[in-house]
């Protein structure tokens, strides 16, 4: 049947791998850097996203993560939280996601080649390190800056909004079961408990030059529960975009994960899709039908899109997100259905006459 070439061994392109794996199909990833890959991240996987990861077989050992119930939304004069109506999500370290992902991936006879940069593709072979690989399918996760999204002609990708993320480890119990975004004029910080005595803590920024030290006394909620924490490790940085790539897919090569377009950060929804596309990839390699990848991935799309341009809209305009965060505090079922939306435990339809009206009323008096 030849070979599916996965270009890219990050979450995306071992997911993608261990899919079509499981699907019967001959795999080999290569990546330029090494494991463990460490990234910027947050680190929580949605429920949605931990059902995608145990239908593909990966088990995340319960003692080595840390399990939330539900996102608390937090700024100085509201907090609003609601909790996931299809389980719980995990927080994980970056790097201890990648081990699992390699371990299955090895164990399933994923042929891994590491320190392997892919520099074209032409015909039906890549090039990597100078020398060609033939493929039957060429599954391109390289990421959100992909090469191979501009060598293989899939292209333009917008990005309609940039802004950058900082990663930090604090050593100190977590303090709640629940993720907490907090929100500023500067951005989010969002907390996620990655073990017993360690969160995690992502900045996202529009402005570059706002620094995490110089940004976290503007979260006085958060520096408060910070203060007198030993910082773990170093602090690392990332670009986070809603970029929108209208084809994903030409003849045998697809793009999956952030090479096939994002959505900001804060929806923290990224490894959620990537692993729900290695589904729909891996089927559509099976069935030697390469084309309905294209719809799949714009229905996979489309609810996080939807979400991400609201969130961005209540980081625009501070008032907007007042209002915003105290009608939801007062109407908390609207809160819970949109969190049930948005980890896909309910349809946009099942929102609830009731439940939006009530937000609209709430929304016009504040
Ligand atoms: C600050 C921040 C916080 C986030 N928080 C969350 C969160 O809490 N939850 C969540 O679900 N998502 C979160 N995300 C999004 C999530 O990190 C991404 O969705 C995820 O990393 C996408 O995985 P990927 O495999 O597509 O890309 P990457 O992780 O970037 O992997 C791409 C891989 O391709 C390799 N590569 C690149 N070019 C080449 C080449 N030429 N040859 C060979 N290999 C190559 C790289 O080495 C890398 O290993 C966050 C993102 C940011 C920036």
């Amino acid at each position: 049947m030849g070979r599916v070439i996965v270009a890219g061994g990050g979450p995306a392109g071992l997911a993608a791998a261990i899919a079509a794996r499981q699907a019967g199909l001959d795999v080999s990833v290569y990546d330029c850097l090494r494991p463990p890959i460490d990234k910027a991240c947050g680190e929580g996987i949605m429920p949605d996203g931990l059902a995608a990861l145990q239908r593909l077989g990966v088990t995340i050992p319960a003692e080595r993560v840390c399990g939330f119930r539900g996102i608390r939304f937090l700024d100085e004069s509201h907090s609003v939280q609601a909790t996931f109506a299809n389980g719980i999500g995990y927080g994980v370290r970056r790097v201890l996601l990648h081990e699992l992902l390699v371990e299955h991936a090895t164990a399933l006879g994923v042929e891994l080649n590491w320190g392997a940069r892919v520099t074209g593709v032409s015909g039906n072979a890549i090039e990597v390190d100078g020398r060609q690989v033939p493929f039957r399918w060429l599954v391109c996760a390289d990421g959100q800056n992909s090469l191979l999204r501009r060598k293989s002609g899939l292209f333009p990708a917008v990005a309609s909004q940039t802004r950058y993320g900082f990663r930090r480890h604090y050593r100190v119990a977590p303090w709640t079961d629940f993720v907490e975004v907090h929100w500023a004029e500067y951005g989010q910080m969002y907390v996620t408990p990655i073990a017993q005595d360690e969160v995690c803590v992502a900045f996202i920024t529009r402005d570059l030059e706002t620094r995490f030290d110089a940004a976290l006394p503007q979260f006085p909620k958060l520096a408060a529960r910070l203060k007198g924490a030993e910082i773990a490790g170093t602090t690392i940085g990332a670009v986070t975009a809603s970029r929108l790539v209208r084809r994903v897919q030409s003849g045998p090569i697809a793009l999956i994960g952030e090479a096939a377009g994002s959505v900001d950060a804060i929806t923290g929804e990224g490894l959620s899709i990537a692993f729900r596309q290695a589904f729909v990839l891996a089927a559509a390699m099976r069935r030697n039908r390469m084309e309905p990848y294209q719809a799949a991935h714009g229905r996979i799309m489309r609810k996080p899109r939807t979400m991400a341009r609201l969130l961005l809209s209540l980081d625009q305009r501070q008032r907007f997100r007042h209002r915003v965060l105290g009608a939801l505090e007062r109407q908390n079922e609207a809160f819970e259905s949109m969190l049930a939306i948005h980890t896909g435990a309910k349809s946009a339809l099942d929102f609830g006459v009731g439940p939006a009206v009530r937000l609209g009323w709430e929304l016009l008096r504040a």
